[in-house]
């Protein structure tokens, strides 16, 4: 690219610092608290006429029908998309407009206060930060580049905290991430803006119950007891299992180092009678508990196979009954999504990673995260694969008490995210240089 087209853009994102300022506090003063959902219309509704007001045709979608959907806590969505001069690629920048609860500790108002390069607030670092910075972004691009190839999309989505059934999967369900019509995907997810995050390991949950018999707990030879089931079976699980997936390595280059391995979280367990209000002064009853509840939260790797994830649970639960005749069992699958890992010769990496260099002067980090967010949807239900989390703020900060998003970052940030568009839409730094010469 020219030197004259590079001091533009850099210019057009420098000169709007305050007006990313002003709209990452507009958009972190908006309530979007989920659970339950709140406020998402209103949210929807700044940053569609935002956007509208740059040239951006919008569609709101409600996922109706969707769980936790409702006439009080409506799933909204939003989607602006502007065309450019001439066909050719669309770039879609993805954020959730949803944000966790305030929860306690907090020094700094929750809903957006500026201190210097900092806005604090809930959502400031996940990721209105990110969203703000994407829309500066794009503004910048327009003024230098009105004359671009394709379009560039902007989407603000419920959910995300909730595992996004209302809203990226939702989308996706409805076509609007067929790669027929989107072709790079950026979520401005917090990893920090000299990263690269290419994708998730893989989740699976399920629920395990056993069963006995119910008997007088001063008999209990005469019942068959669930927990001491549950038991055996968390037994062998520590015996074998925990050490052999504690041992099972990945090429996935996970952050933190610690999730570079397989893990397993027993996530809740619950046996005999129902545990009582907490005002409730009564004594329990003397019961020999006929069923125990688990549930096992599973992360996995991309050398691992989906099948025989579960597959070795009930090899498990197996092993156990050989060993206790009386033991039955059941086992309900909650969720399962396999990893995701977009390879670094992808357009989308290849692109951010050239913008990274040239505006951090540094090579970027590639990472993949413990926990998965947005882009399994991307994946799996709009089958796009040249997806990437890329964004402003520090992930440790991400539903802590005083998070915050550094307006320094934000505009780094936003000029890695122009620089794409640039990259992808004009033709690339050639045709730019070409043009400018
Ligand atoms: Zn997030």
């Amino acid at each position: 690219m020219s030197i004259a087209i590079a001091d533009r853009l850099h210019q057009a994102i420098e000169g709007r610092a305050e007006d990313l300022a002003a709209l990452t506090l507009d958009l972190v003063g908006i309530p979007t608290l989920n659970p339950p959902g709140e406020s998402y219309l209103g949210c929807c509704e700044l940053i569609a006429a935002r956007l509208k007001a740059s040239g951006f045709a919008i569609q709101k979608l409600r996922a109706v029908g969707t769980p936790g959907d409702c006439d009080p806590y409506p799933r909204w969505n939003v989607i602006a998309r502007r065309e450019g001069a001439r066909p050719g690629d669309c770039v879609h920048f993805n954020s959730h407009i949803d944000v966790v609860q305030v929860g306690a500790g907090w020094t700094t108002d929750p809903f957006g206060e500026r201190r210097g390069d900092r806005i604090y607030g809930r959502g400031t670092c996940d990721m209105k930060g990110g969203l703000a910075a994407s829309i500066i972004a794009a503004e910048a691009f327009l003024e230098v580049y009105p004359d671009f190839d394709g379009a560039i999309e902007i989407s603000g989505t419920a959910d995300e905290e909730s595992g996004g059934l209302g809203g990226v999967a939702y989308l996706a369900g409805e076509g609007y991430f067929d790669p027929a019509r989107v072709q790079h995907v950026i979520i401005p997810e917090p990893l920090n803006k000299e990263r690269i995050c290419l994708g998730h390991r893989g989740v699976y949950w399920t629920e395990i119950e056993t069963f006995g018999r119910i008997a007088h707990g001063s008999m209990p030879f005469l019942g068959d007891c669930a927990v001491r089931h549950m038991g055996a079976v968390i037994r062998k699980m520590e015996d074998e299992l925990f050490p052999a997936l504690a041992a099972r390595r990945t090429e996935m280059p996970v952050v933190p180092e610690g999730a570079r391995q397989s893990t397993m979280n027993i996530n809740a367990i619950h046996g005999g009678e129902p545990e009582q209000e907490q005002d409730y002064t009564g004594l329990p009853a003397a019961c020999v508990p006929d069923h125990c509840r688990m549930v096992v939260d599973r992360r996995y790797l991309i050398e691992e196979n989906p099948d025989e994830v579960r597959q070795e649970l009930v090899d498990v639960l197996a092993a156990v009954e050989a060993e206790r005749p009386s033991l039955r069992y059941d086992m309900r699958d909650i969720l399962h999504v396999p990893p995701t890992m977009t390879p670094r010769d992808a357009p989308i990496v290849q692109s951010v990673s050239r913008s990274i260099t040239s505006v951090l002067g540094r090579d970027p980090d590639y990472v993949v995260s413990p926990g998965t967010y947005d882009q399994k949807h991307i994946d799996r239900i709009g089958r796009l694969k040249n997806c990437i989390a890329y964004g402003p703020g520090i992930l440790d900060l991400a539903h802590q008490p005083d998070e915050y998003v550094s307006i320094r970052d934000m505009l780094d940030s936003a000029h890695v995210m122009a620089l794409t568009l640039t990259d992808l839409l004009t033709g690339g730094t050639d045709a730019a240089r070409r043009a400018a010469t």
